[in-house]
């Protein structure tokens, strides 16, 4: 009871200091901005988080769109996704909406759908009381508290504001709206608290500051490169959605050179150390990544898989060489280094099952790629998952790694009528099919090998090989 008492006291303590940002605080007066002042619009507010901000108010809770949605709306870039914070238990916001569901055991909250849109609806959680481990990393979340307490439990100051549909005004405790303005992104309360509490904030302040165009400040940077080794203890699974996140930005290659000079790479995410210090992918890692930003910058989808697949090309490419130099036969080859290699990540990055089948089917479909005599040509195009490796031989091509001749030759086959494409095959030269017909004429076990082998490649190319990986 004391002790409870005792914390309630010191947990306010810094509330009451005037020293600007450096110790958390709660600030219990907000700056209200008005709509000339911050710009956001109701319209802009997806249909989805209006309709929950407004169930919640009618039932006399406070509901507010926030985070990130507030601070891209600000900055003048659409949001991803929309947010909300409420005063509302998850047990009472379910019982606002329909369809509406508690998810999560550490950090419980409520996802809202309506239609195919999914609201995430959080409830303000109170300062300090959540439980830590050892490191002092936060393990579970879910002690509800006051607003300005939840706005100084947020991350950084611009991540920080609540708009409120009704009243078309900006909730802003730590000056995030000034901070945006001035293009600077700061922590909220100590940085080295912070991000002992949560590691990937370390992530989350390079992705962000480089898709807003944010410096961050001396003291929140500072920091980073010496707190860098308690990546390492947060979970695979958790680290692999920031990656994906930070990957999937539109802002990747910044991202990840940001990431370099912060001394974040190293030896953390073996992910990381391949895609910036491997001189021989380099080219074809930056080509893909470029590609990447380009088509998400351009709204257009992105599979992870094919992302990972290119990160990691080279690696698979490397262990599967030193395989073969060993006097492994090629194709089994190439399956134990896909498996090592995504093995290796594993242990930091928990790439999903799915995903891992995806990067196999890609690599798997590579080598068959270059063996185009016969019927091959053609069973190749009816793999569900030729386009994608198709795709990636176009890049390989533009890197230099294959002759531009071979991806020609399968663009004019895939846009080529049968007669064309019969045309195409007649016309490989006799070392371009990939079939050394002497030998396999002469040796029926070794054909039945090969199509035993190309069977394995098949099964890997529609996916049935997923359960097998990761
Ligand atoms: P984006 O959606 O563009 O990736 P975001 O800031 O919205 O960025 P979310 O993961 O959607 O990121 O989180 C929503 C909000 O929740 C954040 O704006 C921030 O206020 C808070 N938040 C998210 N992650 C953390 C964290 N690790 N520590 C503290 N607050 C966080
Ligand atoms: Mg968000």
């Amino acid at each position: 009871m004391i002790t409870k008492l005792l914390r309630k006291v010191f947990r306010r303590q810094p509330a009451g200091q005037a020293s600007p940002r450096g110790h958390a605080r709660v600030t219990d007066t907000p700056a209200i901005i008005p709509r000339n002042q911050h710009g956001i619009r109701r319209d802009m507010i997806s249909s989805a988080a209006l309709r929950v901000c407004d169930g919640l108010q009618q039932q006399g809770y406070k509901a507010f769109v926030v985070g990130g949605a507030v601070r891209d709306l600000i900055a003048g870039i659409t949001p991803k996704d929309f947010d909300v914070a409420t005063n509302a238990t998850p047990e009472q916001v379910v019982s606002v909406f329909r369809r509406a569901r508690i998810i999560g055991r550490r950090f419980r909250i409520v996802h809202v759908m309506f239609g195919r849109d999914m609201i995430e609806v959080s409830t303000f959680r109170a300062m300090n009381d959540a439980e830590t481990d050892e490191h002092g990393r936060i393990l579970r979340d879910n002690v509800w508290g006051s607003q300005a307490e939840d706005a100084a439990r947020r991350d950084f100051t611009v991540n920080a504001l609540y708009y409120d549909p009704s009243s078309e005004t900006v909730v802003d405790y730590h000056h995030g709206v000034a901070d945006l303005k001035k293009k600077t992104m700061s922590m909220i309360g100590k940085p080295e608290l912070r991000y002992r509490e949560d590691p990937v904030r370390m992530l989350r302040a390079v992705r962000l500051s480089s898709k807003l165009g944010l410096t961050i400040d001396k003291q929140t940077r500072t920091p980073i490169s010496e707190m860098a080794d308690l990546l390492n203890n947060v979970p695979a699974a958790r680290l692999f959605d920031e990656m994906l996140k930070l990957l999937t930005s539109g802002h990747a290659l910044e991202c990840l050179h940001r990431l370099r000079d912060h001394g974040l790479h190293h030896g953390l995410l073996p992910l990381l150390d391949v895609i910036l210090e491997q001189p021989l992918g380099e080219r074809f890692v930056t080509l893909a990544l470029e590609r990447t930003d380009q088509r998400v910058r351009e709204g257009k989808s992105i599979s992870p898989g094919f992302l990972f697949a290119t990160l990691l090309w080279h690696e698979a490419l490397a262990n599967w060489e030193i395989r073969k130099a060993r006097g492994e036969t090629p194709m089994p080859a190439l399956f134990e280094a896909m498996s090592e290699v995504l093995d290796q990540q594993a242990e930091k990055l928990a790439i999903t099952k799915r995903i891992a089948g995806d990067i196999k089917d890609i690599w798997a479909l590579q080598p068959r790629l270059d063996q185009r005599g016969g019927r091959r040509a053609f069973r190749l195009l009816e793999q569900p998952r030729f386009r994608a490796g198709y795709d990636f031989l176009v890049l390989r091509g533009e890197s230099g790694e294959v002759d531009q001749e071979l991806v020609d030759w399968w663009t004019d086959f895939q846009e080529g009528d049968n007669d064309q494409r019969e045309a195409l095959i007649a016309g490989l030269a006799p070392d371009r099919d990939g079939a050394p017909k002497r030998r396999r004429r002469r040796r029926t076990n070794s054909r039945r090998r090969e199509d035993g082998a190309e069977q394995a490649q098949g099964g890997a190319a529609s996916g049935s090989s997923s359960d097998d990986v990761a």
